[in-house]
């Protein structure tokens, strides 16, 4: 069996995180190095490793990614102004191999992002 992914080991509680959220097809928790104050990843348990190897069947999915940021960011009170992201390859900053959706909120956010 391959190697589990980060995300995967903090799924299997082999690795410490904050947990704010889980259901049957993702879970989230805090970015360890958040660039707001609110930064949550809420990922897939399903492993699609980027936007890249997304298949039309995956589309339920990533919508239930977005209506889960839409209700994390209600709870953390950051519901007026929020942002959401995936970074897809290395030029964009992807560092983990297992998709996942930022939630960022609780500054100011400037455009276009670095
Ligand atoms: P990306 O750069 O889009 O692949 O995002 C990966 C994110 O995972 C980064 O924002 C990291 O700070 C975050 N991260 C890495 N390791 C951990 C960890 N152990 N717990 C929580 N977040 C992490």
């Amino acid at each position: 069996m391959a190697e589990k992914t980060l995300f995967q080991k903090i799924e299997a509680g082999e690795m410490e995180a904050d947990i704010v959220y889980e259901d049957e097809q993702c879970f989230a928790f805090r970015d360890i190095n958040p660039q707001a104050p609110v930064h949550i990843l809420i990922v897939p348990r399903k492993l699609i490793r980027d936007l890249n190897d997304l298949e039309a069947s995956d589309e339920p999915l990533v919508g239930h990614l977005f209506t889960g940021a839409q209700k994390l960011a209600a709870d953390e009170g950051v519901g007026k102004g929020y942002r959401t992201v995936f970074n897809c390859g290395a030029d964009a900053g992807q560092s983990v191999d297992h998709l996942h959706l930022h939630l960022l909120g609780g500054r100011k956010l400037d455009w276009p992002p670095g």
